[in-house]
């Protein structure tokens, strides 16, 4: 009789305590189950917001972790899409209602059933759901990424979440050759975003807050670089941008940055300030600008944002840490000391305490 796998990882026990090692159990396989063996998982921003709880219904214990990469390791009896030993990935969701309109068109992001999110979310059967901070998890294969074999999986790992979040909306937005782009903010979401708009053939902009990383925005591809701290590059940017992405989740002069647009120009919003977005009217009107969200993408575009990435030799620059420095780690998000994300190596959970 198959039983639940025993599953080694790292949970926040509560809101803001530091996280721990966790033993939990994963379900056995269904019949169109995938077993992974995790290698990499990423750390995203937003783990950190919800092992704090700072977005609300919060689930404790939680295993965070969305930007998952590994290797099969069982597949159940009716899988087609992957074998043992495939290279492959698991990004923010792992199930959705399959059937709503969204669903249909392959947007299981927006799934207006209500997806299920890989962690800090329930599963159909009620059971909560489990990241990436673990040696093993388990997807239907509908919601499995193929990692190509020219990706790294460790600096592949975080383009399950940063990468997609970024490339969508510039695929949505057109951004390509004759388009003037700008990326807002250089750390995570920001530095993908800067290689994808660069490769999509774009000319890309970034918008820092200083100048400190301007080397590095533009070895990623960038052609300017602007610090917005400097009142000089609103006066001379006005009326440049097709396309803002805007990465940040810090509050911002959100009139003054849809002055950079030109007409019919879209300042797009992926990170997520707390507070409400102060927007004057005629800062949409003067020019029929947008002002618009996106979020992450679905499976059939996430599987061709990492084929893109192959295919232009894109991944995420990572800074690999053994599971035991996670809390630290996240107080270095916060400080914004990393270039550009953490990637925990699971190697390092069977590694003596
Ligand atoms: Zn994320
Ligand atoms: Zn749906």
């Amino acid at each position: 009789m198959k039983t639940a796998v025993q599953t080694k990882g790292y949970a926040a026990p509560s809101v803001n305590a530091p996280l721990v090692p966790f033993a939990f159990e994963r379900r056995e396989l269904r019949p169109h189950d995938v077993g992974i063996e995790i290698k990499f998982c990423g750390i995203c921003h937003s783990d950190i917001h919800q092992a704090r709880d700072e977005w609300g219904g919060s689930i404790f214990p939680m295993v965070p972790g969305h930007e998952i990469a590994g290797i099969v390791s069982d597949v159940g009896s009716q899988v087609t899409k992957y074998k043992v030993g495939d290279r492959v990935g698991v990004g923010c969701m792992v199930d959705s209602d399959r059937t709503c309109d969204a669903c249909r068109r392959g947007l299981e992001q927006y799934c207006s059933g209500g997806n299920v999110v890989t962690y800090n979310g329930l599963d159909k059967d009620g059971a909560p759901t489990y990241g990436g901070y673990s040696d093993r998890i388990v997807v239907d294969e509908n919601f499995v990424l193929r990692i190509p074999d020219s990706l790294p999986l460790d600096a592949a790992a975080p383009l399950l979440c940063a990468g997609i979040t970024t490339y969508s909306p510039l695929r949505h937005w057109n951004a390509g050759p004759g388009k003037k782009v700008a990326i807002v903010g250089m750390g995570g979401l920001g530095h993908v975003g800067v290689k994808l708009a660069h490769a999509l053939g774009a000319e890309v902009t970034v918008l820092s807050q200083t100048l400190s990383k301007q080397a590095d925005g533009k070895r990623f591809g960038a052609d300017h670089y602007y610090a917005t701290s400097d009142p000089q590059t609103f006066a001379k940017l006005a009326g440049t941008f097709d396309l803002i992405v805007n990465t940040v989740s810090a509050e911002l002069d959100w009139n003054a940055y849809l002055a950079l647009l030109k007409l019919d120009g879209a300042l797009v919003v992926v990170g997520a300030p707390s507070n409400p977005i102060p927007v004057a009217a005629f800062s949409l009107i003067a020019g029929r600008k947008t002002l618009a969200g996106s979020g992450i993408g679905g499976i059939k575009e996430t599987q061709e944002m990492l084929d893109f990435c192959a295919e232009h030799g894109i991944v995420c620059d990572i800074e690999t840490i053994p599971i035991q420095q996670v809390n630290e780690a996240y107080d270095r998000v916060l400080a914004s000391d990393v270039r550009y994300r953490f990637v925990i190596d699971m190697e390092s959970l069977s590694a003596p305490a």
